[in-house]
């Protein structure tokens, strides 16, 4: 593996060839912290040691006639998480204020379902209104399913910058995820929000039993369609769902995918998302050196670390808060770490 190429051609804003994506995720385990840190180069170049933070409003909860096979909110899914239909107006200005104060720079208004009716496209169209008005320079993405071209500019006019529909996996795997809808559907439609004048933002779901000639397939297939933004889940297997149980990732293969996503998209956000805490687990704030951008506190059917500890991931790792000014590093305020007694009688016990 050639990383001192692979890492100059980035740095010009070019990809690396399928390849060479190969390759990197083929990396020795002895070899993915080089990998991380010529990622990193990378990821300092265009965007310095700021981590932009976006924040999930769950509007509309399960109930979903699709049949994505990782999804919790899929047809007929008995994955006990919360269902609900659309979140009122004045919950969702609570929601909202409460992801500004901690620093987001981008909310994501989220809808399950196959796509909305006209009636919710101008629900949303008025939140987002709302949102716009009292904070202008949040960024607001929707995230609502399928849309006409109409509703696209709709939520345009609105005032939303963005739009995400995930690809998820290659156009090779898709028919083993989902039966409903094709992946072409899913492409179309993201042509569909470009043509309005939204910023496209599409990813993928790792973990799902693809092969790496697959993930390396669908993260060409993003930069061939001219994403802005490409999240990054991993799978969260739920029960109740096609992929119940389905645990394949470790915390050095998140890296390499991660790595290799930032050396085929070099310029554009790259996201940390669903399942970061999960797979990455004690790495967590190491990917921070090749992401950009993370998702802060929880994701719409799964807890996440609190926004909190997010928050202190960044300071100690030495990011800092896009949007926000950077402040010199302190270090670790000592002052905010609790420490935890251990209970009576058990000082003798080994510390394990
Ligand atoms: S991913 Fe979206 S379309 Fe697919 S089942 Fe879940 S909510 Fe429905």
């Amino acid at each position: 593996m050639d990383l001192e190429t692979m890492t100059r051609t980035a740095l010009a804003g070019q990809s690396i060839t399928p390849e060479q994506a190969l390759e990197v995720l083929q990396c020795p385990d002895e070899e993915v912290l080089g990998l991380v840190a010529a990622a990193g180069r990378v990821r300092r170049h265009f965007f310095g040691n700021r981590v932009k933070l976006n924040y999930l409003v769950n509007l509309k909860s399960g109930i979903c006639a699709e049949d994505c096979g990782y999804c919790s909110q899929r047809l007929g899914a008995n994955s006990g998480i919360l269902k609900y239909t659309w979140l009122k107006d004045e919950k969702v200005h609570e929601v909202v204020e409460a992801g500004l104060a901690s620093g987001v720079k981008r909310v994501c208004m989220v809808a399950s379902g196959t796509g909305p009716s006209n009636r919710e496209t101008d629900k949303v169209a008025g939140m987002i209104e709302g949102i716009k008005q009292a904070h202008p320079e949040v960024e607001v993405c929707a995230c609502l399913g399928f849309v006409t071209e109409e509703q696209a500019k709709k939520l345009r006019a609105a005032g939303a910058d963005a739009y995400n529909h995930n690809v998820n996996t290659a156009e090779s795997h898709y028919e083993d995820i989902c039966t409903t809808h094709t992946y072409a559907d899913r492409t179309d439609n993201i042509e569909t929000v470009k043509g309005a004048g939204l910023s496209p933002c599409s990813g993928l779901i790792a973990g799902m039993g693809e092969s790496s000639e697959q993930l390396v397939e669908a993260i060409f297939a993003l930069r061939e369609m001219g994403v802005d933004s490409v999240p990054v889940n991993f799978l969260l297997p739920f029960d109740g769902t096609p992929l119940e149980g389905q645990r394949t990732l470790q915390p050095l293969e998140c890296l390499r995918i991660l790595a290799m996503v930032r050396l085929v998209h070099p310029d554009t956000e790259v996201r940390a998302a669903a399942g970061r805490e999960q797979h990455l687990r004690s790495l967590q704030s190491v990917s921070l050196e090749v992401v950009n951008s993370i998702f802060l506190g929880d994701y719409l059917t799964s807890e996440g670390q609190s926004g909190q500890d997010d928050l202190r991931m960044i300071a100690d790792a030495g990011f800092v808060i896009e949007g926000q000014e950077p402040e010199p590093s302190k270090g670790l305020d000592h002052a905010q770490v609790p420490i935890r007694r251990r209970g009576a009688g058990t000082e003798l016990a080994p510390n394990v």
